[in-house]
């Protein structure tokens, strides 16, 4: 198993509105230019003021773990070997308002803790589809 959860879980599918978050290695987030909101996943209007005028912000990728749960029963059959597991949702500490979602690698799920601090750090997986290389963004303990 190289992958951490398996290499028989699924990858995501690549579209142009997902690529750059799967493939960069980077956290990139929207960043209202008209009212400083951030949010994420993309969307087409601000969720804060309804600007379209809408730009990026590069995430340091440094955050803290708002709620997390530890996957101890495989819901799946394909993750039968990765149990147990901790899928934690970080708020990011440049991008007020932004939570992302991911696995917590790296560390005893039991000594995870609420409000401790976290860094991104990106899974490469080689596309199976022949496309650039997945970089999957996951998170390990600051
Ligand atoms: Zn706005």
């Amino acid at each position: 198993m190289s992958r951490a959860l398996g290499d028989q879980w699924p990858l995501p599918q690549i579209d142009d509105g997902n690529r750059g978050w799967f493939t960069s290695g980077e956290l990139s987030v929207q960043k209202c230019l008209a009212c400083g909101a951030f949010q994420h996943p993309p969307e087409d209007v601000c969720s804060s003021c309804q600007s379209f005028d809408l730009g990026v912000h590069l995430s340091t990728g440094l955050g803290r773990i708002e709620s997390l749960v530890i996957v101890r029963h495989p819901p799946h059959p394909a993750l039968v070997d990765a149990v147990p597991y901790a899928v934690v949702v970080v708020s990011l500490d440049d991008a007020p308002g932004v939570n992302v979602v991911g696995n917590l690698l790296g560390a005893p799920p039991e000594e995870l803790r609420i409000g401790q601090a976290v860094s991104a750090s990106f899974e490469e997986v080689p596309d199976p589809e022949g496309g650039e290389t997945l970089r999957i963004p996951q998170w390990k303990l600051a």
